[in-house]
């Protein structure tokens, strides 16, 4: 039904584009393009049909409205980094294709996971008949569609929501990321905000832990507090949640790491002068680093992540747990990458096609809760990310 762009050819773009590619009737055309193209050639090398390839500086609006014009895609799933969600957008206003993300916009030199850059482009897009899908990955992406599905058919109101991201997974390095590692390290060092009665709360990186036992035996984590920016959007949109959380779990090795490397200032974002050369601390780190992409055939064990939302219904206090276990090498067997880059590429696929198919097609610029969770959350279930219901779990949560 439509032709697709897709940029950014890293962890992620390789499942994006393994995903659409076995959607020929939905995904009619792909291109995937990327600032290295042997990156994206080598991905076009596994897939089961043919698609084309490209170049692009994702940072350069102009050369971004060049490529757009020459392909004429329907729609760009931008799958790059969260620095170059504007210009993209720039871009797709510039030449009337719709938009799709799977991470908020950063600024370079400030960490701080706001949607407010990106919220306020509503007016350009709606002004345009355009639309642009904020989000659209596992956290976040299917934890909002978990939210809002628990929303809908269990509460009348909901009060209380836990995000609990737990990758059981193990690639048997001591020090590695399972997404870009900038991103991943940015967000885990950032100071932790929840949110509690109307406001977000801040209190320091990684200052409050709980252990977590996963169902069907996954088995037994220890998660910490940290800020996610889904929270943002999901307390804007559900105004009655009095409190929300987000954990994710972390290995002693990988926060052992993250200490020491922090504290010798490894994982600075500002610019320092090495010999007469400006380096960022963490953007030398990322080289020096396994590539997240390699980590496929390494990586065993599950993920589960999923939201616990509390509330009421018919006047009765309930909860419930709305969640999606993944095999790290189910996930290599069948598109090459390990479960994190997996359950961010399926949910982007499924955000994509629900565009496609008109299910979610409205002119402006959403978050995924803002749209019906029906048609998404059987497609999770069709396309590889099956999940599962728990009414009243006996969770004793922070
Ligand atoms: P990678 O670093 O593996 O890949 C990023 C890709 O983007 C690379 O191919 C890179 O090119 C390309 N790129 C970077 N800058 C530019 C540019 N200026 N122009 C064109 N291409 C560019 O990252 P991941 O695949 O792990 O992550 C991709 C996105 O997914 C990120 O935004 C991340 O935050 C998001 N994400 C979202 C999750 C969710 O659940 N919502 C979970 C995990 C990730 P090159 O190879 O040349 O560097």
């Amino acid at each position: 039904m439509a032709k697709v762009l897709i940029i950014g050819a890293g962890g992620v773009g390789q499942v994006v584009a393994h995903k659409c590619a076995q959607l020929p009737e939905v995904f009619t055309e792909i291109v995937l393009a990327s600032r290295t193209e042997s990156k994206c050639k080598a991905i076009a090398e596994l897939l089961i049909r043919p698609i084309e390839t490209a170049q692009v500086d994702a940072d350069n609006v102009p050369e971004l409205v060049e490529l757009i014009n020459k392909i004429k895609p329907f729609l760009i799933i931008n799958v790059a980094l969260p620095y170059q969600d504007l210009t993209i957008m720039d871009a797709c206003l510039e030449t009337g294709v719709h938009y799709m993300d799977t991470a908020n916009y950063e600024p370079l030199d400030t960490a701080k996971f706001e949607y407010k850059w990106q919220w306020a482009y509503q007016e350009k897009f709606e002004k345009a008949g355009l639309m642009a899908l904020l989000g659209s990955g596992f956290d976040p992406g299917a934890t909002n569609m978990f939210t809002a599905y628990a929303a809908k058919h269990y509460f009348d109101e909901i009060h209380t929501l836990n995000i609990i991201d737990v990758n059981g997974g193990d690639h048997g390095y001591p020090f590695a990321t399972n997404f870009n590692p900038e991103i991943n390290i940015r967000e885990v060092t950032a100071e932790c905000r929840h949110w509690e009665n109307g406001e977000f709360v801040a209190t320091p990186a990684m200052s409050l832990k709980q252990s977590f036992t996963c169902p069907d035996e996954v088995g037994e984590y220890n998660i910490y507090r940290m800020y996610h920016e889904e929270l943002e959007s999901l307390t804007k949109h559900y105004p009655t949640i009095k409190k929300a959380q987000f954990w994710m779990s972390f290995g002693e090795s990988y926060l052992k790491h993250l200490e020491v490397l922090g504290n010798v200032g490894m994982t600075g974002i500002e610019p320092v002068n090495f010999n007469g050369t400006e380096i960022v601390p963490i953007q030398f780190l990322k080289h020096l680093l396994p590539d997240p992409s390699t980590l496929g055939p390494r990586t065993k064990g599950k993920t589960c992540i999923g939201c616990v939302v509390q509330g009421v219904k018919d006047g009765e206090q309930k909860s419930v747990y709305v969640y999606q276990i993944k095999d790290h090498q189910d996930c290599y067997q069948e598109v090459q990458s390990q479960a994190i880059s997996y359950t961010t590429g399926v949910p982007a696929m499924i955000g994509a096609k629900m565009m496609i198919e008109g299910k979610w097609m409205k002119p402006g610029v959403w978050n995924m809760e803002q749209l019906d969770p029906d048609p998404f959350m059987e497609d999770m279930n069709k396309h590889g990310l099956p999940w599962k219901v728990m009414e009243n779990p006996e969770f004793d949560l922070i």
